[in-house]
């Protein structure tokens, strides 16, 4: 039986780890469970799939969690230090489901004891990509990419020489607004952002998806994971989310990735790596969707990709000041103080700010070093919130 955890059970990529998990109950024995809030949800899926341990953040949850799980014999845990703890404990493979720049400790512990880390959380490449890969090769662990254009990407080179690579491109749907007329966007409301025409995601990277943030973080987690230059990796608009991504090698060929828009794909790939397993997503009838489409994203609709574009090019905790300010800036739009516009601006700002100002340039990056620096740019964050709101 292999040993497996999942942080960020209760959200969306957790939920569709468990459905796998949960379809060949044999073959897992379940470690940690970890949740934000959800405490039904965490009490029930560790009472099913009978966890050792489940860990919810908010610790006003603890006794309910504990009351949830009396006399099951499942330990119960609250707060970011227990879930860090949690990641030590010995698995096989760990999923790295928590959304924003919490995921990034756990990882990082996980990769400690030289764990299989299947990692959704694509802000641990954004903030730490460098030290994540080396924290990885130093303890002999294994990084297998979740989001889907990554999975699409590492499948599209099993086999293939990284010198023969050309470019990778990352494929986006161009969310909510895609299609609305650019003087609209600045009204655009919270409901609006919310909902994906293509994908069933959590409600932070669907208004990432509208503002294309999400793609801007994919671009960084390319450049990070894959190790291709920033003029290597492009992104093309293609509104039916059917090719994940394509790989243009030497020779003129593109490998692409075509498959339903179901994360199960891409969690399964990875929870059955570096085997193809049968997985109950749906068979894609190409004579019957007829046409594929794209178009080349415009600057002036998504900002993010350009703000994404500079993190690339200055590297270093630059990352982690885009992530920190990005999160707070949506945290900013969903309380309604700033409108969908104003988040690049505060990304914007913050940046600037902090790139004029806190001297980053020279400071080596560590995992201190990148939450210090995300603490930092989350209280310039909120100063250029307070401007704009
Ligand atoms: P979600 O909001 O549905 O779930 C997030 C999970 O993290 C939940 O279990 C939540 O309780 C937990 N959580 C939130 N804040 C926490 C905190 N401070 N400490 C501990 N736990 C916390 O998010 P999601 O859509 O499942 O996305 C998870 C990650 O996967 C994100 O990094 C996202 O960018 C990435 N991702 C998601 C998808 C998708 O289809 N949903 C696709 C690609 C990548
Ligand atoms: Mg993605």
């Amino acid at each position: 039986m292999r040993r497996i955890s999942v942080f960020g059970a209760t959200g969306s990529i957790g939920q569709n780890t468990i459905d796998l998990i949960r379809r060949d109950p044999d073959a897992y024995d379940v470690v940690a469970l970890t949740g934000g809030r959800n405490v039904a949800q965490l009490a029930n899926d560790a009472k099913d799939l009978r966890a050792d341990i489940a860990v919810i953040d908010d610790a006003s949850c603890l006794n309910d969690l504990r009351d949830a799980l009396a006399g099951t014999g499942i330990e119960v845990a609250c707060g970011a230090d227990a879930i860090a703890e949690a990641a030590t404990r010995p698995a096989d493979w760990i999923m790295s489901s928590i959304v924003g720049a919490a995921g990034l400790a756990p990882g990082w512990a996980a990769l400690e004891q030289g764990t299989t880390l299947a990692l959704a959380n694509k802000e641990s490449l954004v903030t730490a990509g460098p030290i994540l890969l080396e924290q990885a090769r130093t303890h002999g662990a294994t990084i297998l990419p979740v989001d889907s254009e990554h999975s699409a990407v590492f499948q599209a080179l099993v086999g293939e020489d990284m010198g023969a690579v050309e470019r990778v491109i990352i494929t986006a749907s161009g969310g909510a607004f895609r299609d609305w007329p650019l003087d609209k966007l600045a009204d655009a409301t919270i409901e609006q952002a919310s909902s994906h025409p293509n994908w069933d995601m959590g409600q932070r990277i669907t208004i990432d998806s509208a503002s294309m943030f999400n793609k801007g973080m994919e671009l960084i987690e390319t450049k990070e994971f894959f190790g291709v230059r920033p003029d290597q990796i492009e992104t093309i608009i293609h509104p039916e989310s059917l090719i994940h991504a394509l790989v243009g090698f030497n020779d003129g060929a593109l490998m692409a990735h075509v498959g339903p828009p179901d994360m199960r794909h891409a969690i399964g790939y990875a929870l059955h790596w570096p085997d193809r397993k049968a997985l109950p997503v749906e068979r894609l009838d190409l004579a019957q969707i007829g046409s594929l489409n794209f178009r080349a994203p415009k600057d002036a609709r998504y900002p993010a990709l350009a703000l994404a574009r500079r993190v690339m090019k200055e590297g270093g905790l630059t990352g982690a000041v885009f992530n920190a300010a990005k999160e707070c800036a949506l945290d900013g739009f969903i309380a309604g103080k700033i409108g969908f516009l104003d988040m690049a601006r505060v990304v914007e700002m913050t940046l600037d700010k902090i790139s004029a100002h806190d001297g980053l340039q020279n400071v080596q990056m560590t995992l201190d070093t990148v939450m210090e620096t995300d603490r930092l740019a989350r209280a310039r964050a909120d100063e250029a919130i307070a401007k704009l709101g």
